[in-house]
C-alpha cells in the first residue's frame, strides 16, 4: 500500500490561508503558501482557478521563499504566476494582516524549501513544516521559533511531514553518506574503461544537487542533464556549473532512462544507479546502502524527507499542542504514526475530513517490474535483498549535545545557546551542509 497524503492544504484556525493545496476548497482562501516545488505540493498552481483568485486580489498572494520563486518563474507552465509572486526571505517575518504573520524557515529538504510558522490567527501558533529533512539542533538555530528569552514558542499545532514515520526508519543515513555511495560505485565503473558510462535516475524534479556537486568535485566531469533542467539550474549557479547540456562532453547523466543520449549505440557500456528510499523500504532493505539489482542496476538509499527519529526529535523540542501528519506511510496507518510520535493528534475526523488516499508518486515512481522482480528473475523466489554495504546511521546521542533538554527524549541544543543565530543560509546549502 502506497503512502498517502493525509494533509488538504488548510490550517485550523487559519481560514484565510491555504498550503500546498492550490483547487477546490483552497480557492476560498486569500494567502496561498508554496513551500517548495515538487509536484504533489503544487495542485492546482497552474489552473485559471487559482489565476483568477490571484487576479482579484490587490496584492501578490502567492507566498514561497526567494529561490522558489526564481526558480517556478523559469518554468513556462507557471510564468503566468510571476506578478501574484510573494517572495520570502527566510527567517524574516512577514506582517500579513494587523494580526497574521508568516515566516519562511528552512526545511532543509531540496533548493528553496521552506516550513511556514503562522502566528496571530485564532489558531495560535502553527508551523507547517512542508517535506522537511532537519535534526533538532537545527531547529534551535532558529530564531523565529523562540521567544526573546530563547525559549522555543508554544506551538498550538504542528503540521508535520510524516513520510517516514515507521519503526523500520528511525534513522537514515545522511545525504552526503549516500554522495559517497553514489560516488564510489560511479568512480569504480568510469575507472574500469574510457567509455562506460554513468546514469543516476532521479525521481523527484529536483533535490538531487548535492550529488552533482560532489561528482563534478571528484571527477571533474559535468553531469549531463536535460533542458528543462539547465533551464531550473540557471537560477542556482552553483549547480549550473556542475551540468552540462551537451551528452557527449561527459560519461555522468542524470537523465530519464530510454533517452537519446542513454541508448545503445550512442556511447559506451551504462551503470544505472537509482536514488530512491522508497525501495529500500517496501524490499525490508532496511539496512541496506546500496542494492545490487542485478547486472549494473543498483540502487543506493538517498532521502531527502525526515526519519522517524527526526521527527520525533522536532516533537520533542517544540511540544507542540496538537501534531497533524501530513502523510501515512506505506503500509501503515495514521494511529500507528500518531503512536509513534507518542502524541494527540488532531481529531480524526478533521484529519479525514475531505481528503481522498492519493497515490503520491513524485518522489519515486514505482516501477513494479524492478520491485522484487529481479529477486524472482534470478532465483524462482524471493530473497532477502543482496546487501552490498551496511550502513551506520550517524546517531548523536543526547549525552553528546550540548545544552539542557527540555524532555527525556530531546536531544537538542539549548535554545539560549542557539538564539542569536541567524538562520539565513543559503536555502539550498543548508540541507546538505549541515546532515
Ligand atoms: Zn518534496
Ligand atoms: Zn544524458
Amino acid at each position: 500500500m502506497p503512502e498517502r497524503e493525509c494533509f488538504g492544504g488548510l490550517l485550523t484556525g487559519y481560514p484565510e490561508v491555504a498550503v500546498d493545496r492550490f483547487d477546490g476548497r483552497c480557492l476560498n482562501a486569500s494567502y496561498f503558501l508554496l513551500s517548495h516545488l515538487h509536484s504533489d505540493h503544487m495542485r492546482g498552481l497552474d489552473s485559471a482557478e487559482l489565476r483568477s483568485v490571484l487576479q482579484s486580489q490587490p496584492q501578490p498572494r502567492l507566498l514561497l521563499s526567494r529561490q522558489s520563486a526564481a526558480l517556478l518563474t523559469s518554468w513556462p507552465r507557471y510564468a503566468a504566476l510571476a506578478p501574484h509572486l510573494c517572495p520570502l526571505e527566510v527567517g524574516v517575518p512577514r506582517q500579513l494582516t494587523d494580526r497574521l504573520v508568516v515566516t519562511a524557515l528552512p526545511a532543509a529538504h531540496c533548493p528553496g524549501s521552506v516550513m511556514f510558522l503562522l502566528e496571530g490567527g485564532a489558531g495560535g501558533n502553527v508551523l507547517y513544516t512542508g517535506d522537511f529533512r532537519l535534526d533538532g539542533h537545527q531547529l534551535a538555530d532558529m530564531k523565529a521559533l523562540h521567544d526573546a528569552d530563547g525559549h522555543p514558542k508554544p506551538i498550538q499545532a504542528l503540521y508535520v511531514d510524516t513520510t517516514f514515520c515507521v519503526p523500520q526508519r528511525r534513522e537514515l543515513p545522511t545525504r552526503s553518506r549516500s554522495a559517497e555511495s553514489v560516488l564510489r560505485l560511479v568512480t569504480e565503473w568510469l575507472d574500469r574503461a574510457p567509455d562506460n558510462r554513468v546514469n543516476l535516475d532521479c525521481k523527484a524534479r529536483y533535490g538531487y544537487e548535492h550529488i552533482f556537486r560532489r561528482l563534478h568535485e571528484a571527477t571533474g566531469m559535468r553531469v549531463h542533464v536535460d533542458a528543462e533542467k539547465i533551464q531550473l539550474y540557471e537560477r542556482l549557479p552553483d549547480i549550473a556549473r556542475c551540468v552540462t547540456p551537451c551528452a557527449s562532453e561527459t560519461r555522468l547523466h542524470s537523465c530519464r532512462p530510454g533517452s537519446t543520449c542513454l541508448r545503445d549505440g550512442s556511447g559506451g557500456p551504462l551503470r544505472s544507479i537509482t536514488l530512491s528510499t522508497m525501495f529500500f523500504f517496501m524490499n525490508q532493505a532496511v539496512d541496506c546502502l546500496e542494492y545490487h539489482l542485478g547486472g549494473e542496476r543498483y540502487r543506493v538509499l538517498y532521502s531527502f524527507h525526515a526519519s522517524l527519529g527526526q521527527v520525533r526529535e522536532m516533537v520533542s523540542y517544540l511540544r507542540p499542542a496538537r501534531v497533524v501528519p501530513c502523510v501515512v506511510p506505506p503500509n501503515s496507518s495514521l494511529e500507528s504514526v500518531v503512536a509513534l510520535l507518542g502524541v494527540a493528534s488532531e481529531p480524526r475526523l478533521e484529519l479525514q475530513s475531505s481528503r481522498l488516499p492519493t497515490a503520491r508518486a513524485t518522489h519515486w515512481e514505482r516501477r513494479p517490474s524492478e520491485v522484487l522482480q529481479p529477486h524472482r528473475q534470478h532465483t524462482g523466489q524471493r530473497q532477502p535483498p543482496k546487501e552490498i554495504k551496511r550502513i551506520r546511521p550517524k546517531v548523536e546521542s543526547p549525552g553528546r549535545r550540548q545544552g539542557h533538554q527540555r524532555s527525556p527524549q530531546s536531544a537538542v541544543g539549548a535554545p539560549e545557546e542557539r538564539a542569536g543565530a541567524a538562520d539565513t543560509r543559503p536555502a539550498w546549502k543548508s540541507p546538505f551542509d549541515s546532515d
